[in-house]
């Protein structure tokens, strides 16, 4: 049995320009430990605390609270002691009280995703104490209101009983503002808070059966547990799912000394990024708000100012406010107060020098003096991460290496996806204005609650504010749009770092979320109906706008070109007509690695000549049915040749089970034997007769080209004849002809012949020649244990992963859905092995046949087609083994291809 090792630290302390930790220590003091720590060992003024490792957290999961809780009580009673003895105050105690915040910090930020727990440590005496030692019992009051409410939130789990109903707390807040008529939490009396804090303390013992803890020491244990255990809550569980971190990494635990920024006017806090998020322009932006604490910015409750003047003015004209009252009302705090701006601003340059790429920073001001409680490599768009990379590159700050690593392939997705049309937008109407929260553009049909947002194919998220419990319906909606909060909101911070669209702030919308409306202007718009959000203005427009396809230009343009200095290998792109090809290649896709020909199939004018060919019973009859097939193919490979000339082409022939492509209507069964001349039950008993127990394992593939071998022939004719007419018309065409699922070298060999000899008989009658190969996939395992023999006859091999995981795992692709979910669940699996490359298993078979098939023909050319040659990690794994290329769907080239340059650099590390 496992026992609590008892030699290493567990509790790492900070403050007073010294620190246990530093920034390399992130997997074991998380990522906002380990930045408190350096940013203290660089002389940036930090609260004093310490930080619990995220071993304690693995620990806490394995032997449970009681054992935990024994084995760090000295460590964390001495690091109270050292803050106590920096900040000259006690802990609990009466008259010069030591207040702490409790937060969260896994190894990568998850913003939003774990809880905090401010001003811990009072209780109804200290709170006295509080208020004397302050001098400002209104400040301690409130201090007291918000500790009772968070810590009632995070730790003894006091939330809104129903989606529809508002948080506990703040319905008592909302009912006494009604008695005494007010509006603002800052009109609140003295004799006000403390009834809040009396009332919610009754909620408390009435909800949970217990009274509120008053024992500081009490209240710490209570806060650290929580967010322990707020590390295995849905919905981190759901973050952490969402961007494959493993669960074993555990959360940190920071413990701090307060500082408050609601001590008056004097004091206050704020949110700033070192460049702009959004965009990735080089300015440095935030928000922060005077007589307030941390959570007020980032929840949204109110409208936050800007923190320079150039940022004030930009908000003032997007919010219509005029500048007589922008000075008046929300002044920057670069005009408000220019000193501790000075300082604020001198921080920001340093601590982005420092860490060499842009920072998401938090601080707070008390009575006068700058605190800086938090900076981070902030969360960004795809935009502005590449924006910042290339910039930072000009700026020489970084090297051309560092800048692709800056590059997190898959967001790149986002740069990918269609944009508003500038002529649909110039004619639509705009019915609010909010702020550009994060960039894109979103149409869809409105929903108001998170969990909802997969009631439409498309659904816009329209909310009052969002919490960290929104985050999946947040995903999964097209975009996000909120009423209240700022840019440094909740909404507009997950936005930003998951890509997606989001509005936020639009104070013009009325949301009433018992009747399910938005209201705008007088205008009522209800559940299910179409919004389009402008990410990039803020504009919230009616109805649905046109959009229009990306470009890769600027610096996106300027990072692939750059990823071409260092990828040695290809990416080719999967794509079965001309148009997916020249999208393709705009995208810079070296060739065409798989052309499925069966899609040709499926199209309309075609889908009947090839029923004909599979219903009927003779040679003859199949030969007609393909002569008319023929033309259409060869047209097909024309386009796709013309678009991808002088590039190699891989066409597959035929491979999925026949049975597809009969009609199962009985409609259309009808018209199916008027136009063949035959009885509706002789196509029936065909359809019967085609039926598999098993079609992903059954008549397909080469098998096909094996028992019917003229459509084998009518195939390679097409291409062959489509290359010659190119060639014709002085357009070089490099057919790359592949067998899919091949078990046997003899399979491989029989349908090899047929090519090479209809490829023969074109070139006889044609009186011409041009240069192809014949090669194989290699998706069968047989394949790949055999691929030495295979590798004699073949030109070239190309990985069907598809198939592969399935047969290496034994699991049917038509029927994973239903298990592989709960596999996921319940941590069997950690990814689904259809989406990444499985290199402990299904990568044995590759780097097998890779190796077997070079040890008889040393310059096999080597591909992989599979979905898993679009997803990074197994694109590195494929360059790891010496493959040539991969090849991947064409808005997913330039992933690919940023990932194959990353992997060449950390392989020459
Ligand atoms: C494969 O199996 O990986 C493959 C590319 O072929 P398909 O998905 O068409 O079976
Ligand atoms: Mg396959």
């Amino acid at each position: 049995m496992e026992t609590i090792q008892d030699v290493k630290t567990r509790v790492y302390k900070f403050g007073n320009k010294t620190a246990d930790g530093n920034s390399k220590m992130k997997n074991l003091l998380g990522g906002k430990g380990a930045n408190l720590a350096e940013m203290g060992l660089i002389g940036i003024p930090v609260p004093p605390g310490f930080t619990i490792t995220t071993e304690v957290c693995t620990e806490y999961n394995k032997f449970g609270q009681d054992a935990v809780v024994e084995m760090i009580t000295k460590e964390v009673e001495d690091a109270i002691e050292n803050i106590e003895s920096i900040m000259g105050s006690k802990f609990g105690d009466k008259e010069n009280p030591l207040l702490v915040s409790v937060r969260s910090g896994a190894r990568v930020s998850m913003p939003g995703m774990m809880d905090t727990v401010l001003n811990l440590g009072l209780n109804d005496e200290v709170v006295v104490g509080l208020a004397e030692k302050s001098g400002n019992e209104r400040f301690a009051w409130d201090s007291y209101r918000r500790f009772i409410q968070m810590y009632g939130d995070v730790v003894l789990g006091m939330k809104p009983e129903s989606k529809e109903d508002i948080d506990p707390f703040e319905e008592i807040m909302e009912a006494l503002k009604h008695k005494r008529q007010i509006e603002l939490d800052t009109q609140f009396t003295i004799q006000d808070l403390k009834d809040l804090c009396y009332d919610f303390k009754d909620a408390v013992k009435k909800r949970t059966g217990h009274d509120f803890p008053t024992n500081p020491w009490d209240q710490l244990w209570g806060a650290v547990i929580a967010v322990f255990n707020s590390w295995n809550s849905g919905r981190a569980i759901y973050y952490r799912n969402m961007n494959g971190y493993p669960s074993e990494w555990g959360t940190a635990v920071n413990v701090q000394a307060m500082v408050y920024g609601n001590m008056g006017d004097n004091s206050g806090t704020g949110v700033c990024f070192t460049r702009d998020a959004g965009t990735g322009e080089n300015l440095f932006n935030g928000e922060y708000l005077i007589n307030a604490q941390g959570e007020d910015v980032v929840a949204g409750t109110r409208t936050p100012q800007q923190i320079t003047k150039i940022g004030s003015l930009r908000w003032a004209e997007l919010a219509k406010v005029d500048e007589a009252e922008r000075a008046a009302l929300y002044p920057s705090l670069e005009e408000l107060m220019p000193e501790i701006y000075k300082e604020l601003n001198d921080y920001q340059q340093k601590l982005e020098n420092h860490y060499k790429d842009m920072q998401d920073m938090e601080f707070t001001m008390q009575d006068g003096k700058l605190w800086i409680l938090q900076t981070r490599n902030g969360k960004r768009t795809g935009a502005a991460m590449v924006k910042i990379a290339i910039d930072k590159l000009k700026e020489g700050s970084i090297t051309e290496k560092e800048a692709l690593l800056r590059i997190e392939p898959n967001k790149l997705d986002e740069l990918l996806h269609p944009i508003f049309d500038p002529k649909a937008l110039s004619t639509a109407n705009v019915i609010a204005q909010g702020l550009p929260a994060s960039p894109g553009a979103a149409t869809g049909q409105i929903v108001f609650f998170a969990d909802e947002a997969s009631k439409f194919k498309a659904s816009i998220l329209v909310r009052i504010e969002t919490s960290p419990e929104d985050l999946e319906g947040m995903n999964i909606a097209k975009g996000i749009l909120t009423a209240r909060g700022g840019m440094t909101s909740h909404a507009a911070v997950v936005a930003r770092g998951m890509g997606k669209c989001c509005v936020s702030g639009a104070g013009a919308l009325k949301i009433n979320y018992k009747n399910r409306t938005l209201t705008v202007d007088g205008h009522e718009y209800h559940e299910g109906d179409w919004i389009s959000l402008n990410g990039s203005t803020g504009n919230i427009i009616e109805g649905k706008v046109a959009t229009i396809e990306p470009e890769l230009s600027g610096e996106f343009a300027e990072i692939m070109e750059l990823s071409d200095k260092y990828a040695t290998m290809a990416v080719r792109t999967n794509a079965d007509s001309p148009k997916d090809a020249k999208i393709a290649r705009s995208f810079g896709a070296q060739g065409i690695g798989l052309t499925r020909t069966e899609h040709m199939f499926f199209e309309v004018d075609r889908i009947k000549a090839m029923r004909e060919m599979i219903l009927s019973d003779t040679v003859k009859g199949r030969k007609q049915a393909l002569d008319q097939l023929l033309p259409m193919q060869r047209d097909d490979f024309e386009g796709i040749f013309e678009a991808m000339a002088g590039l190699p082409v891989t066409v597959r022939l035929l491979d999925p089970p026949l049975h597809e492509f009969v009609p199962h209507a009985l409609a259309q069964q009808k018209e199916l034997a008027e136009e063949m001349h035959i009885s509706l039950e002789a196509v029936k008993s065909k359809i019967v007769e085609l039926e598999e127990f098993n079609p992903m394992l059954g008549h397909r593939g080469c098998r096909l080209g094996i028992t019917y071998p003229e459509i084998t022939e009518m195939q390679a004719r097409a291409i062959i004849e489509a290359a010659l007419n190119l060639k014709a018309r002085g357009i070089e065409a490099k057919p790359e002809i592949m067998v899919p699922l091949i078990g046997t070298i003899a399979e491989f060999e029989s349908q090899e012949g047929i090519i090479r000899a209809t490829a023969q008989k074109v070139f006889e009658e044609r009186n011409d020649t041009i240069e192809f190969l014949v090669g194989t996939m290699i998706e069968i395992p047989r394949a790949a244990l055999t691929a030495n023999l295979i590798a004699e006859k073949a030109d070239f091999f190309s990985f069907g992963t598809n198939d592969l995981t399935q047969m290496a795992f034994g699991y049917s692709r038509d029927d994973a859905g239903k298990f592989l979910p709960i596999y996921i669940e319940k941590g069997i699996l950690k990814v689904d092995p259809f989406e990444v490359l499985d290199q402990e298993g299904v990568g044995q078979l590759v780097q097998m046949g890779t190796e077997k098939g070079r040890s008889v023909k040393p310059n096999l050319k080597v591909g992989i087609c599979g979905e898993h040659g679009g997803e990074p990690n197994s694109v590195e794994f494929c360059f790891n083994t010496g493959l040539n290329y991969v090849s991947c769907s064409p808005y997913r080239v330039p992933i690919a291809r940023i990932a194959s340059a990353q992997a060449a650099i950390k392989k020459q590390g």
